[in-house]
Protein backbone atom coordinates (compact mmCIF):
# COMPACT_ATOMS: atom_id res chain seq x y z
CA UNK A 1 0.00 0.00 0.00
CA UNK A 2 1.58 3.55 -0.60
CA UNK A 3 -0.22 5.84 1.29
CA UNK A 4 -1.29 4.78 4.84
CA UNK A 5 -3.79 6.99 6.89
CA UNK A 6 -1.06 6.40 10.11
CA UNK A 7 1.24 7.82 7.58
CA UNK A 8 -1.07 10.44 6.30
CA UNK A 9 -2.42 11.70 9.79
CA UNK A 10 1.11 11.53 11.66
CA UNK A 11 3.62 12.87 8.88
CA UNK A 12 2.18 14.66 6.35
CA UNK A 13 1.71 18.36 6.08
CA UNK A 14 -1.50 17.42 3.52
CA UNK A 15 -4.88 17.79 5.05
CA UNK A 16 -6.00 14.50 5.09
CA UNK A 17 -9.12 12.87 3.33
CA UNK A 18 -11.35 10.14 4.67
CA UNK A 19 -14.75 8.79 3.36
CA UNK A 20 -17.32 6.63 5.43
CA UNK A 21 -18.79 3.90 3.92
CA UNK A 22 -21.92 1.86 5.47
CA UNK A 23 -22.40 -1.54 4.05
CA UNK A 24 -25.75 -3.12 3.67
CA UNK A 25 -27.65 -5.91 4.82
CA UNK A 26 -26.59 -8.03 1.90
CA UNK A 27 -23.29 -10.14 1.56
CA UNK A 28 -23.40 -9.86 -2.38
CA UNK A 29 -24.94 -7.98 -4.84
CA UNK A 30 -25.24 -4.22 -5.55
CA UNK A 31 -24.84 -2.87 -2.14
CA UNK A 32 -21.76 -4.20 -1.75
CA UNK A 33 -20.53 -3.33 -5.50
CA UNK A 34 -21.52 0.06 -5.35
CA UNK A 35 -19.53 0.17 -2.07
CA UNK A 36 -16.28 -1.53 -3.90
CA UNK A 37 -16.80 0.37 -6.20
CA UNK A 38 -16.90 3.70 -4.33
CA UNK A 39 -13.28 2.78 -2.80
CA UNK A 40 -11.70 1.77 -6.03
CA UNK A 41 -12.60 4.91 -7.47
CA UNK A 42 -11.89 6.62 -4.23
CA UNK A 43 -8.12 4.93 -4.51
CA UNK A 44 -7.61 6.04 -8.43
CA UNK A 45 -8.47 9.34 -7.47
CA UNK A 46 -5.59 9.56 -4.95
CA UNK A 47 -6.73 12.14 -3.14
CA UNK A 48 -8.01 10.06 0.34
CA UNK A 49 -5.77 8.82 2.92
CA UNK A 50 -8.88 5.66 3.92
CA UNK A 51 -11.94 5.00 3.63
CA UNK A 52 -14.17 3.83 6.76
CA UNK A 53 -16.30 1.12 7.66
CA UNK A 54 -18.98 1.28 9.64
CA UNK A 55 -20.05 -1.50 12.36
CA UNK A 56 -23.63 -2.21 12.45
CA UNK A 57 -24.68 1.60 12.44
CA UNK A 58 -27.56 2.10 14.29
CA UNK A 59 -27.29 -1.41 16.00
CA UNK A 60 -29.00 -3.13 12.99
CA UNK A 61 -27.12 -6.33 11.66
CA UNK A 62 -24.87 -5.41 8.30
CA UNK A 63 -22.00 -7.29 6.17
CA UNK A 64 -18.70 -7.18 8.67
CA UNK A 65 -16.74 -4.15 8.09
CA UNK A 66 -13.51 -6.41 8.45
CA UNK A 67 -14.57 -8.49 5.65
CA UNK A 68 -15.56 -5.84 3.66
CA UNK A 69 -12.22 -4.01 5.26
CA UNK A 70 -9.89 -6.71 4.02
CA UNK A 71 -11.29 -7.00 0.04
CA UNK A 72 -10.38 -3.12 0.08
CA UNK A 73 -6.68 -2.96 1.84
CA UNK A 74 -6.14 -5.92 -0.72
CA UNK A 75 -6.86 -3.63 -3.40
CA UNK A 76 -4.19 -1.11 -1.87
CA UNK A 77 -6.89 1.44 -0.23
CA UNK A 78 -5.88 1.98 3.66
CA UNK A 79 -9.15 1.26 5.70
CA UNK A 80 -10.16 2.38 9.24
CA UNK A 81 -12.51 -0.04 10.65
CA UNK A 82 -15.46 0.72 13.23
CA UNK A 83 -15.33 -1.16 16.32
CA UNK A 84 -18.49 -1.02 18.62
CA UNK A 85 -18.42 -2.39 22.24
CA UNK A 86 -22.34 -3.52 21.38
CA UNK A 87 -22.29 -6.72 20.35
CA UNK A 88 -19.46 -8.67 22.01
CA UNK A 89 -18.12 -9.04 25.56
CA UNK A 90 -14.36 -8.67 25.95
CA UNK A 91 -13.63 -12.46 24.91
CA UNK A 92 -15.71 -11.27 21.47
CA UNK A 93 -13.83 -8.28 21.22
CA UNK A 94 -10.57 -9.49 21.99
CA UNK A 95 -10.72 -12.25 19.19
CA UNK A 96 -12.18 -10.13 16.63
CA UNK A 97 -8.70 -7.62 17.41
CA UNK A 98 -6.96 -10.40 16.42
CA UNK A 99 -9.05 -11.07 13.30
CA UNK A 100 -8.31 -7.94 12.58
CA UNK A 101 -4.35 -8.21 12.97
CA UNK A 102 -4.77 -11.01 11.16
CA UNK A 103 -6.41 -9.55 8.02
CA UNK A 104 -3.76 -6.87 7.99
CA UNK A 105 -6.32 -4.09 9.33
CA UNK A 106 -4.43 -1.61 11.62
CA UNK A 107 -6.66 1.23 11.87
CA UNK A 108 -9.14 0.83 14.24
CA UNK A 109 -12.21 3.93 15.21
CA UNK A 110 -13.01 2.51 18.78
CA UNK A 111 -16.06 3.36 20.19
CA UNK A 112 -19.00 2.54 22.66
CA UNK A 113 -21.80 2.29 19.88
CA UNK A 114 -25.15 2.84 19.23
CA UNK A 115 -27.71 0.80 21.39
CA UNK A 116 -28.78 -2.64 19.83
CA UNK A 117 -31.33 -2.24 17.19
CA UNK A 118 -33.26 -5.11 15.63
CA UNK A 119 -31.98 -8.19 14.08
CA UNK A 120 -33.35 -11.78 13.87
CA UNK A 121 -36.76 -11.61 15.84
CA UNK A 122 -36.76 -8.79 17.44
CA UNK A 123 -34.18 -6.51 19.33
CA UNK A 124 -30.37 -7.49 20.02
CA UNK A 125 -29.42 -7.88 23.84
CA UNK A 126 -26.91 -4.99 23.95
CA UNK A 127 -23.57 -6.39 25.79
CA UNK A 128 -21.17 -2.97 26.29
CA UNK A 129 -18.63 -5.39 28.22
CA UNK A 130 -16.44 -2.58 27.88
CA UNK A 131 -16.96 0.91 26.58
CA UNK A 132 -14.59 2.83 24.26
CA UNK A 133 -12.35 3.70 26.72
CA UNK A 134 -11.51 0.54 28.16
CA UNK A 135 -11.57 -1.03 24.54
CA UNK A 136 -9.00 1.52 23.62
CA UNK A 137 -6.87 0.23 26.99
CA UNK A 138 -7.47 -3.33 25.65
CA UNK A 139 -6.16 -2.50 22.04
CA UNK A 140 -3.12 -0.81 23.53
CA UNK A 141 -1.96 -3.50 25.10
CA UNK A 142 -2.47 -5.58 22.57
CA UNK A 143 -0.07 -3.50 20.65
CA UNK A 144 2.58 -3.28 23.57
CA UNK A 145 2.28 -6.78 23.86
CA UNK A 146 1.22 -6.58 27.52
CA UNK A 147 -2.26 -8.43 26.58
CA UNK A 148 -1.19 -11.66 24.86
CA UNK A 149 2.68 -11.59 25.54
CA UNK A 150 3.38 -13.69 22.89
CA UNK A 151 1.42 -11.04 20.35
CA UNK A 152 2.09 -7.83 19.46
CA UNK A 153 -0.20 -6.26 16.85
CA UNK A 154 0.49 -2.57 15.60
CA UNK A 155 -2.88 -0.93 15.50
CA UNK A 156 -3.78 2.63 14.86
CA UNK A 157 -6.25 3.50 17.17
CA UNK A 158 -8.60 6.40 17.51
CA UNK A 159 -11.61 7.37 18.71
CA UNK A 160 -14.93 9.99 18.07
CA UNK A 161 -16.26 13.13 19.96
CA UNK A 162 -19.13 14.45 20.41
CA UNK A 163 -18.99 18.30 20.72
CA UNK A 164 -22.29 19.25 19.47
CA UNK A 165 -23.75 18.81 22.93
CA UNK A 166 -27.00 21.51 24.20
CA UNK A 167 -26.23 21.67 27.95
CA UNK A 168 -23.37 22.32 29.75
CA UNK A 169 -22.87 18.79 31.64
CA UNK A 170 -23.16 16.91 28.38
CA UNK A 171 -20.60 19.42 26.06
CA UNK A 172 -18.06 19.32 29.83
CA UNK A 173 -18.61 15.45 29.63
CA UNK A 174 -17.58 14.92 26.24
CA UNK A 175 -14.48 16.60 26.65
CA UNK A 176 -13.40 15.48 29.93
CA UNK A 177 -14.45 11.66 27.98
CA UNK A 178 -11.87 13.22 25.53
CA UNK A 179 -9.10 13.91 27.94
CA UNK A 180 -9.63 10.23 29.19
CA UNK A 181 -9.64 8.79 25.73
CA UNK A 182 -6.08 10.89 24.84
CA UNK A 183 -4.47 9.47 28.37
CA UNK A 184 -5.36 6.20 26.70
CA UNK A 185 -3.38 7.12 23.59
CA UNK A 186 -5.87 7.63 21.23
CA UNK A 187 -3.84 8.08 18.29
CA UNK A 188 -6.73 10.36 16.41
CA UNK A 189 -10.28 11.50 16.78
CA UNK A 190 -13.62 12.03 14.84
CA UNK A 191 -16.03 14.38 15.36
CA UNK A 192 -19.86 13.73 15.18
CA UNK A 193 -21.90 15.55 12.54
CA UNK A 194 -23.10 19.34 13.21
CA UNK A 195 -23.18 22.41 11.17
CA UNK A 196 -21.84 24.89 14.46
CA UNK A 197 -18.88 26.00 13.75
CA UNK A 198 -18.56 27.59 16.70
CA UNK A 199 -18.88 24.03 18.46
CA UNK A 200 -15.99 23.06 15.93
CA UNK A 201 -14.02 25.87 16.92
CA UNK A 202 -14.56 24.87 20.65
CA UNK A 203 -13.13 21.19 20.28
CA UNK A 204 -9.83 22.54 19.08
CA UNK A 205 -9.75 25.60 22.02
CA UNK A 206 -10.40 22.89 24.51
CA UNK A 207 -7.97 20.44 23.22
CA UNK A 208 -5.35 23.40 23.32
CA UNK A 209 -6.00 24.52 26.62
CA UNK A 210 -6.28 21.09 28.30
CA UNK A 211 -3.46 20.09 26.59
CA UNK A 212 -4.77 16.80 24.88
CA UNK A 213 -3.52 17.98 21.38
CA UNK A 214 -4.68 14.62 18.89
CA UNK A 215 -4.66 14.83 15.60
CA UNK A 216 -8.61 15.39 15.03
CA UNK A 217 -10.21 15.00 11.79
CA UNK A 218 -14.21 17.23 11.34
CA UNK A 219 -16.71 15.36 10.15
CA UNK A 220 -18.65 16.62 7.04
CA UNK A 221 -21.91 15.12 6.00
CA UNK A 222 -23.58 16.15 2.32
CA UNK A 223 -27.03 16.65 3.64
CA UNK A 224 -29.99 15.85 1.58
CA UNK A 225 -33.20 15.92 3.21
CA UNK A 226 -33.87 12.59 4.33
CA UNK A 227 -30.67 12.65 6.31
CA UNK A 228 -30.92 16.35 7.89
CA UNK A 229 -34.47 15.09 9.28
CA UNK A 230 -33.60 11.95 10.59
CA UNK A 231 -30.58 14.27 12.54
CA UNK A 232 -33.30 17.29 13.47
CA UNK A 233 -35.42 14.12 14.50
CA UNK A 234 -31.95 12.98 17.12
CA UNK A 235 -32.97 9.84 15.50
CA UNK A 236 -29.08 8.99 14.84
CA UNK A 237 -27.28 9.53 18.33
CA UNK A 238 -25.07 12.45 18.41
CA UNK A 239 -25.31 14.14 15.37
CA UNK A 240 -27.02 17.53 15.06
CA UNK A 241 -29.17 19.35 12.40
CA UNK A 242 -31.11 22.03 13.75
CA UNK A 243 -34.80 23.08 12.71
CA UNK A 244 -33.43 26.29 10.48
CA UNK A 245 -31.22 24.14 8.86
CA UNK A 246 -33.15 21.36 7.88
CA UNK A 247 -36.12 24.21 6.63
CA UNK A 248 -32.84 25.57 4.20
CA UNK A 249 -31.86 21.84 3.00
CA UNK A 250 -35.37 21.18 2.68
CA UNK A 251 -35.95 24.30 0.76
CA UNK A 252 -32.73 23.98 -1.69
CA UNK A 253 -34.08 20.36 -2.46
CA UNK A 254 -37.22 21.55 -4.11
CA UNK A 255 -34.86 21.19 -7.43
CA UNK A 256 -33.52 18.57 -6.95
CA UNK A 257 -30.40 18.96 -8.54
CA UNK A 258 -29.97 22.83 -7.07
CA UNK A 259 -30.15 20.55 -3.77
CA UNK A 260 -27.10 18.31 -4.97
CA UNK A 261 -25.31 20.97 -6.41
CA UNK A 262 -25.63 23.11 -2.82
CA UNK A 263 -24.84 20.49 -0.68
CA UNK A 264 -21.71 19.18 -2.69
CA UNK A 265 -20.99 23.32 -1.92
CA UNK A 266 -21.82 23.39 1.73
CA UNK A 267 -19.73 20.28 2.09
CA UNK A 268 -16.73 21.82 0.66
CA UNK A 269 -17.28 24.92 2.34
CA UNK A 270 -17.20 23.47 5.86
CA UNK A 271 -14.70 21.19 4.83
CA UNK A 272 -11.72 24.30 3.64
CA UNK A 273 -13.29 25.75 7.15
CA UNK A 274 -11.88 23.33 9.15
CA UNK A 275 -8.82 23.42 7.42
CA UNK A 276 -8.63 26.67 7.95
CA UNK A 277 -9.09 26.14 11.71
CA UNK A 278 -6.50 24.01 12.53
CA UNK A 279 -8.36 20.07 11.68
CA UNK A 280 -6.16 17.63 11.18
CA UNK A 281 -8.77 16.34 8.01
CA UNK A 282 -11.86 16.03 7.30
CA UNK A 283 -14.34 12.76 7.66
CA UNK A 284 -16.81 13.41 4.54
CA UNK A 285 -20.15 10.54 4.74
CA UNK A 286 -23.35 11.31 3.34
CA UNK A 287 -22.09 9.61 0.14
CA UNK A 288 -23.73 6.26 -0.59
CA UNK A 289 -24.23 6.47 -4.35
CA UNK A 290 -20.55 7.12 -6.09
CA UNK A 291 -17.63 8.52 -5.76
CA UNK A 292 -17.88 11.63 -7.92
CA UNK A 293 -19.50 13.62 -4.87
CA UNK A 294 -16.75 13.26 -2.98
CA UNK A 295 -14.63 14.24 -6.00
CA UNK A 296 -16.68 17.44 -6.80
CA UNK A 297 -16.17 18.49 -3.38
CA UNK A 298 -12.41 18.20 -3.53
CA UNK A 299 -12.51 19.90 -6.75
CA UNK A 300 -14.33 22.63 -4.67
CA UNK A 301 -12.47 22.58 -1.77
CA UNK A 302 -9.22 23.70 -4.10
CA UNK A 303 -11.12 26.39 -5.87
CA UNK A 304 -12.37 28.56 -2.17
CA UNK A 305 -9.49 27.31 0.17
CA UNK A 306 -8.06 30.77 0.80
CA UNK A 307 -11.61 32.44 1.40
CA UNK A 308 -12.23 30.09 4.05
CA UNK A 309 -13.20 33.21 7.21
CA UNK A 310 -15.88 34.06 4.23
CA UNK A 311 -17.67 31.18 4.78
CA UNK A 312 -17.92 31.17 8.60
CA UNK A 313 -21.43 33.17 9.03
CA UNK A 314 -23.05 30.37 6.88
CA UNK A 315 -22.05 27.47 9.23
CA UNK A 316 -23.48 29.29 12.64
CA UNK A 317 -26.17 26.90 13.53
CA UNK A 318 -26.79 27.13 17.22
CA UNK A 319 -29.50 24.93 19.38
CA UNK A 320 -31.46 27.15 21.41
CA UNK A 321 -30.06 27.76 24.87
CA UNK A 322 -26.68 26.18 23.96
CA UNK A 323 -23.66 25.95 25.81
CA UNK A 324 -20.63 27.11 25.22
CA UNK A 325 -17.50 27.07 27.31
CA UNK A 326 -15.52 29.85 25.13
CA UNK A 327 -17.54 33.39 24.81
CA UNK A 328 -18.22 34.29 21.18
CA UNK A 329 -15.68 36.37 19.45
CA UNK A 330 -18.20 39.37 17.73
CA UNK A 331 -15.78 39.93 15.03
CA UNK A 332 -15.01 36.34 13.70
CA UNK A 333 -18.29 34.41 15.48
CA UNK A 334 -16.52 31.92 16.75
CA UNK A 335 -14.47 31.46 20.24
CA UNK A 336 -13.12 33.74 21.77
CA UNK A 337 -10.33 33.64 24.61
CA UNK A 338 -12.92 34.43 27.59
CA UNK A 339 -14.35 31.77 29.15
CA UNK A 340 -18.26 31.88 29.47
CA UNK A 341 -19.62 31.24 33.23
CA UNK A 342 -20.66 27.82 34.18
CA UNK A 343 -23.58 27.03 36.39
CA UNK A 344 -25.51 24.00 36.47
CA UNK A 345 -26.13 22.47 39.55
CA UNK A 346 -28.34 19.57 41.13
CA UNK A 347 -31.15 19.88 43.44
CA UNK A 348 -30.25 21.13 47.20
CA UNK A 349 -31.49 17.47 48.14
CA UNK A 350 -29.14 15.62 45.67
CA UNK A 351 -26.40 17.88 46.73
CA UNK A 352 -27.14 16.77 50.58
CA UNK A 353 -27.59 13.01 49.19
CA UNK A 354 -24.49 13.40 47.44
CA UNK A 355 -22.31 14.53 50.02
CA UNK A 356 -23.85 11.93 52.53
CA UNK A 357 -22.91 9.53 50.03
CA UNK A 358 -19.17 10.98 49.65
CA UNK A 359 -19.05 11.13 53.84
CA UNK A 360 -19.72 7.17 53.56
CA UNK A 361 -16.73 6.40 51.19
CA UNK A 362 -14.41 8.30 52.37
CA UNK A 363 -14.78 6.76 55.77
CA UNK A 364 -15.32 3.54 54.81
CA UNK A 365 -14.09 2.45 51.67
CA UNK A 366 -10.81 3.41 50.59
CA UNK A 367 -7.98 1.14 51.50
CA UNK A 368 -6.24 4.82 53.34
CA UNK A 369 -9.07 5.15 55.52
CA UNK A 370 -8.37 5.52 59.52
CA UNK A 371 -9.81 2.21 60.45
CA UNK A 372 -9.32 0.60 56.95
CA UNK A 373 -7.14 -2.11 58.16
CA UNK A 374 -10.26 -3.24 61.33
CA UNK A 375 -12.51 -3.20 58.47
CA UNK A 376 -10.47 -5.67 56.39
CA UNK A 377 -10.44 -7.66 59.33
CA UNK A 378 -14.12 -7.90 59.90
CA UNK A 379 -14.95 -8.68 56.54
CA UNK A 380 -12.37 -11.81 56.82
CA UNK A 381 -14.21 -13.27 59.63
CA UNK A 382 -17.45 -12.49 57.75
CA UNK A 383 -16.50 -13.96 54.70
CA UNK A 384 -15.59 -17.09 56.84
CA UNK A 385 -18.89 -18.89 57.19
CA UNK A 386 -21.98 -19.37 54.55
CA UNK A 387 -23.87 -17.76 56.87
CA UNK A 388 -22.00 -14.68 57.50
CA UNK A 389 -21.52 -14.41 54.07
CA UNK A 390 -25.13 -14.48 53.38
CA UNK A 391 -26.23 -11.89 55.83
CA UNK A 392 -23.30 -9.22 55.03
CA UNK A 393 -24.79 -9.82 51.45
CA UNK A 394 -28.29 -9.21 52.63
CA UNK A 395 -27.34 -6.39 54.97
CA UNK A 396 -25.84 -4.55 51.45
CA UNK A 397 -28.67 -5.10 48.84
CA UNK A 398 -31.60 -4.14 50.85
CA UNK A 399 -30.37 0.05 51.41
CA UNK A 400 -28.36 -0.29 47.90
CA UNK A 401 -31.29 -1.28 46.09
CA UNK A 402 -33.24 1.11 47.69
CA UNK A 403 -31.17 4.15 47.05
CA UNK A 404 -29.18 3.13 43.83
CA UNK A 405 -31.72 0.24 42.48
CA UNK A 406 -28.00 -1.67 42.72
CA UNK A 407 -28.18 -4.71 40.63
CA UNK A 408 -25.50 -6.21 42.98
CA UNK A 409 -22.49 -6.62 40.51
CA UNK A 410 -20.26 -7.52 43.49
CA UNK A 411 -17.61 -4.82 41.50
CA UNK A 412 -19.31 -1.34 42.72
CA UNK A 413 -18.77 1.74 40.83
CA UNK A 414 -21.17 4.20 41.75
CA UNK A 415 -18.07 6.51 43.48
CA UNK A 416 -17.10 6.96 39.75
CA UNK A 417 -20.68 8.34 38.45
CA UNK A 418 -21.62 10.51 41.26
CA UNK A 419 -22.90 7.82 43.37
CA UNK A 420 -25.39 6.84 40.94
CA UNK A 421 -25.06 3.17 39.81
CA UNK A 422 -23.88 2.83 36.10
CA UNK A 423 -25.17 -0.92 36.22
CA UNK A 424 -29.37 0.10 36.51
CA UNK A 425 -29.25 3.76 35.60
CA UNK A 426 -26.99 3.51 31.97
CA UNK A 427 -28.15 1.07 29.71
CA UNK A 428 -24.50 0.69 28.22
CA UNK A 429 -23.44 0.30 31.89
CA UNK A 430 -20.53 2.95 31.08
CA UNK A 431 -18.11 3.67 34.22
CA UNK A 432 -15.70 6.16 32.14
CA UNK A 433 -17.66 9.08 31.30
CA UNK A 434 -21.12 9.48 28.91
CA UNK A 435 -21.53 7.99 25.36
CA UNK A 436 -22.22 10.62 22.50
CA UNK A 437 -25.88 9.72 22.25
CA UNK A 438 -27.38 11.65 24.59
CA UNK A 439 -29.60 14.62 23.81
CA UNK A 440 -30.63 17.75 25.51
CA UNK A 441 -29.54 15.85 28.97
CA UNK A 442 -31.67 12.84 28.16
CA UNK A 443 -30.53 9.13 27.75
CA UNK A 444 -29.97 8.25 24.46
CA UNK A 445 -32.05 5.03 25.29
CA UNK A 446 -34.31 6.01 28.21
CA UNK A 447 -35.07 8.97 26.46
CA UNK A 448 -38.09 9.67 29.67
CA UNK A 449 -34.98 10.13 31.60
CA UNK A 450 -31.95 12.00 32.07
CA UNK A 451 -28.16 10.76 31.58
CA UNK A 452 -26.66 9.02 34.08
CA UNK A 453 -23.95 11.59 33.57
CA UNK A 454 -25.68 14.56 33.26
CA UNK A 455 -26.53 14.35 36.50
CA UNK A 456 -23.21 13.09 38.04
CA UNK A 457 -22.19 16.22 36.50
CA UNK A 458 -24.72 18.53 38.10
CA UNK A 459 -23.98 16.80 41.43
CA UNK A 460 -20.51 17.59 41.30
CA UNK A 461 -20.93 21.12 40.20
CA UNK A 462 -22.58 21.58 43.51
CA UNK A 463 -20.04 21.24 45.12
CA UNK A 464 -17.84 23.19 42.93
CA UNK A 465 -15.27 20.23 41.84
CA UNK A 466 -17.68 19.36 38.13
CA UNK A 467 -13.80 19.24 36.91
CA UNK A 468 -13.28 16.49 38.53
CA UNK A 469 -16.23 13.60 37.45
CA UNK A 470 -15.07 11.52 35.21
CA UNK A 471 -11.30 10.86 37.23
CA UNK A 472 -8.82 8.14 36.62
CA UNK A 473 -9.85 5.14 34.11
CA UNK A 474 -11.95 2.77 35.74
CA UNK A 475 -11.20 -0.91 34.71
CA UNK A 476 -14.28 -2.65 33.33
CA UNK A 477 -16.62 -4.46 35.64
CA UNK A 478 -15.18 -7.94 37.34
CA UNK A 479 -17.80 -10.32 35.98
CA UNK A 480 -16.43 -13.11 38.29
CA UNK A 481 -17.69 -11.04 41.20
CA UNK A 482 -21.34 -10.96 39.77
CA UNK A 483 -24.04 -11.63 42.62
CA UNK A 484 -21.51 -11.23 45.66
CA UNK A 485 -20.97 -8.28 48.25
CA UNK A 486 -19.09 -5.30 47.10
CA UNK A 487 -18.15 -4.52 50.74
CA UNK A 488 -16.54 -7.93 50.98
CA UNK A 489 -14.71 -7.10 47.67
CA UNK A 490 -13.57 -3.88 48.45
CA UNK A 491 -12.14 -4.95 51.58
CA UNK A 492 -10.76 -8.25 50.59
CA UNK A 493 -8.77 -6.39 47.99
CA UNK A 494 -10.43 -8.50 45.18
CA UNK A 495 -12.57 -6.15 43.02
CA UNK A 496 -11.47 -3.33 40.56
CA UNK A 497 -9.67 -0.73 43.42
CA UNK A 498 -7.71 -3.10 44.32
CA UNK A 499 -3.95 -2.31 44.77
CA UNK A 500 -1.99 -3.92 41.47
S1 LIG B 1 -27.26 7.13 30.47
FE1 LIG B 1 -25.98 8.56 29.30
S2 LIG B 1 -24.12 7.44 28.96
FE2 LIG B 1 -25.65 5.93 29.52
S3 LIG B 1 -26.56 5.23 27.54
FE3 LIG B 1 -27.83 6.89 28.30
S4 LIG B 1 -26.93 8.66 27.26
FE4 LIG B 1 -25.40 7.11 27.14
Amino acid sequence: MDRTFRKDILDSNDFVITMELVPGEQSRGRPVDTVMAIASDALEDGRVSAVTITDNPGGHPALSPDVLGEEIVRSGMDVIVHFACRDENRVGLESRALQLGLLGIQNILALTGDFSGEGFAGQGAPVFDLDSVSLLTMLRMMDEGTLTPKDKEEFFTGCAISPFKRTEPECMGQYQKLQKKVLAQASFAITQVGYDVRKFHELLCVQRDWDMEVPTLGSVYVLAPGAARVMYQGKIPGAVVTEKLLGIVENEWEDKKKGHADAIERSAQLAVILKGLGYRGAHFGGIHKGFETLSRILDRMEEIEERWQEFLPGFDFPQENSFYLYRRDPDTGICSELLNPRGKRCSNWEKIMFQFFRGIHYAFFRHTAPFASQYRMICVWLDKGRFRNSLIRILETIPKKLMFSCQQCGDCAIQHVGFLCPESQCPKYTRNGPCGGSRDGMCEVHTERQCVWFRAYARWASINQADKMIGEFVPPRMWELNQTSSWLNFHLKKDHQRPE
